[in-house]
C-alpha cells in the first residue's frame, strides 16, 4: 500500500484521482476540482508542466499552476498529483505536490527516476508508450532501489497497430502486474482511449481486472481545453462515471467512499 498524503492506494478502497489534463487558470482548476470533489474523487490531478508532442503546443503554466493546485488542494482536502519532467524540478515541486507523476514519455528517464527515489514522496509511474511489462517494472525498480518504496504503477495504454483509439488499453497487463508485484496499479482510461465515451466503460473494466484505482481527466468545458479535450469528461459525465462504478467496485469486494 502507498499513501498519497492521507489517501491509501492499494487497500480496500478503490481510489479515483481526477482533474484537468493541464491547469489552465485558477477558475478552470477550481471548477474541475470542486466537480471531482463533489462526485467523490479522492485525489486531484493537474499538469503544471506538460510534455507535449509538439513544441508549439501549450506547455503548462509551471509554478503558477503549482501554487493554484496547492491552494485548491488544501481548501478541498484533496491530495495533489502532478507531473515532473526533469530531475532539476523535483526539489522545487516538492512543497506543492503530494505525489509526483512520471509521464509515459519519461518512464525510462533514469536520472529522473533516481532523483524521485531520493525524494521520499510517492511516485505515480506511467507505463511508457511502447514499454514491455518487464521494462515497466525495471523502471519502478530504479525508484525503489534508490530508496523510495512508494511507487504506484499506471497503465495508460500502449501503442499498437490500432489507430481507432489513441492507445490500446492493456488490461491484461493490469491483471499480470497485480500477480507480479506488490505495488498498487491504477488505470488511466483517458489517455488509453482518447475518446470521452470510452472512459467510463474502460474504468469499469479496470475495476474488474483488479486495478486499485483510476486516473481520469475532467474539465469544466472540455471543448475549450488547451490539451486532451476529446478525452476529458465534463462534470456531469464524471458524476455519472462515479455512480456507474459503484456496483462494480462492490462486486470486486472493495469500497469507493
Ligand atoms: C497526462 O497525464 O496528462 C499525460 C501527459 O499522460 P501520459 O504521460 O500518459 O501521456
Ligand atoms: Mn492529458
Amino acid at each position: 500500500m502507498v499513501s498519497i498524503a492521507s489517501v491509501p492506494v492499494g487497500g480496500e478502497r478503490f481510489v479515483v484521482i481526477a482533474g484537468p489534463c493541464a491547469v489552465e487558470s485558477r477558475g478552470q482548476l477550481r471548477a474541475a476540482a470542486e466537480a471531482v470533489f463533489r462526485s467523490g474523487a479522492h485525489c486531484l490531478r493537474g499538469g503544471a508542466y506538460k510534455p507535449r508532442t509538439s513544441p508549439y503546443s501549450f506547455q503548462g503554466h509551471g509554478e503558477e499552476a503549482l501554487r493554484a493546485l496547492r491552494e485548491v488542494s488544501d481548501e478541498l482536502g484533496l491530495p495533489v498529483v502532478s507531473e515532473v519532467l526533469d530531475p532539476r524540478q523535483v526539489e522545487a515541486m516538492d512543497p506543492f505536490v503530494d505525489a509526483f507523476q512520471v509521464g509515459a514519455r519519461n518512464m525510462q528517464n533514469f536520472s529522473l527516476l533516481q532523483a524521485l527515489g531520493a525524494s521520499g514522496k510517492p511516485v505515480l509511474l506511467k507505463r511508457g508508450l511502447s514499454a514491455t511489462i518487464e521494462e515497466f517494472l525495471l523502471a519502478a525498480e530504479y525508484i525503489l532501489a534508490a530508496g523510495n518504496e512508494a511507487v504506484i504503477l499506471c497503465e495508460r495504454g500502449i501503442r499498437t497497430f490500432e489507430k481507432a483509439t489513441r492507445n490500446t488499453l492493456d488490461l491484461g497487463a493490469v491483471a499480470l502486474l497485480k500477480r507480479l508485484t506488490h505495488l498498487p496499479v491504477v488505470v488511466d482510461p483517458s489517455h488509453a482511449t482518447g475518446i470521452r465515451e470510452l472512459v467510463a466503460p474502460m474504468a469499469r473494466a479496470a475495476v474488474a481486472a483488479g486495478a486499485d484505482g483510476l486516473l481520469v481527466e475532467v474539465h469544466p468545458r472540455p471543448e475549450e481545453a488547451l490539451s486532451d479535450g476529446e478525452q476529458s469528461l465534463c462534470p456531469r459525465e464524471f458524476a455519472s462515471l462515479m455512480e456507474g462504478l459503484l456496483p462494480f467496485v462492490h462486486a470486486a469486494g472493495r469500497v469507493l467512499a
